[in-house]
């Protein structure tokens, strides 16, 4: 079943058209992440999908119906970036509240559990660091028992191992058969946690597709080794898509670190063997997520 549908949606503010014309549909029980840099609209797309904002043109569905229906924001969860909460509230009268506006909820002590919160159920939301603001933020946006939840830029605020504990519970929440749509920078979190991974770029969707596809689509390899070949050389072999000379770190004398891409890594190997050139301290890396992206992004920049 679709959970999510958007047609050829469009956010323009003032000159800045930040949603150019994207198509999207999340089925129940995806989790789907959106990756882009900074500015690349992914908040807006978030806020589209939330009704918050209206698109200049195109449009929105959630459980078929437009996102501000309160039939719909009765089965969203949303955890954004700005997300304010009276100080002088407790933990538990937070969630309780919040609860309140929709139509199921989950257990308080259920959200306090799934946020990690339990021993700060009785502290007021002014005293909590900034990590545990981000799981209350969570907490509130599960407190309604939603079938679909947003999250923008969850993990901002967290640590790696508060990243690492966050993303096991929206696990454990999307185990619930829920649908989750997150925008997040970092890219090992979407290859980690997302079914599927949605690129955009200047306000376009760039790339949609599981992670193991968008790395497919960048599949080179890096190899690091020092060698006596000469640069030139090395871009002329086969293969070879990318050379540059790695001037950090120091190689022996007569030979030079050097950095190749290739999605042939053992024929490049190969090659510089068969060239009678040294090949000293050699090693070959995946592509990460990271790299796909940042190439993707290039790639977009200069089309
Ligand atoms: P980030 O990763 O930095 O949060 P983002 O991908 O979420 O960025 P958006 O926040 O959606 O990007 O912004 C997309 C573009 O729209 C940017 O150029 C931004 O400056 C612009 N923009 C966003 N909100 C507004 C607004 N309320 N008024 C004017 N311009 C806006």
């Amino acid at each position: 079943m679709d959970v999510i549908e958007a047609v050829q949606i469009r956010k323009r503010y003032g000159d800045v058209e930040a949603v150019d014309g994207i198509d999207l549909v999340v089925t129940e029980g995806e989790i789907v992440a959106v990756l882009g840099p900074n500015g690349a609209g992914k908040t807006t797309t978030i806020e589209l999908l939330l009704g918050l904002r209206l698109p200049t043109s195109g449009t929105v569905r959630v459980f078929g119906q437009p996102p501000d229906r309160p039939a719909v924001r009765g089965r969203v969860g949303a955890m954004l970036q700005d997300t304010a909460v009276p100080e002088g509230l407790t933990v538990a009268e937070a969630v309780r509240l919040v609860g309140r506006y929709y139509p199921y909820r989950l257990p308080v002590d259920d959200v306090l559990t799934r946020a990690e919160l339990t021993d700060k159920r009785r502290a007021r939301v002014g005293e909590l660091s900034g990590g545990q603001l981000q799981r209350l933020s969570f907490g509130l946006a599960i407190a309604g028992d939603p079938d679909v939840l947003f999250l923008d830029e969850p993990t901002v605020a967290l640590d790696v191992e508060g990243r690492r504990a966050f993303w096991e519970q929206v696990r454990g929440f999307a185990s619930l058969g829920k649908t989750i749509l997150f925008s997040t920078h970092y890219l090992a979190e979407a290859d980690a946690v997302a079914d599927r991974v949605l690129v955009i770029h200047r306000g376009r969707l760039i790339q949609d597709g599981p992670p193991a596809a968008l790395k497919a689509l960048v599949a080179a390899r890096t190899i690091r080794v020092a060698t006596d070949l000469p640069l030139d050389d090395l871009r002329a072999i086969a293969g070879v898509d990318q050379v540059a000379a790695d001037v950090d770190r120091t190689a022996p004398a007569g030979l030079q670190y050097v950095t190749v891409r290739s999605s042939r890594p053992e024929e490049v190997v190969a090659q510089i063997s068969i060239a009678g050139c040294r090949l000293h301290d050699l090693t070959v890396e995946d592509t990460d997520l990271e790299a796909a992206f940042v190439r993707l992004t290039h790639e977009g920049t200069s089309a």
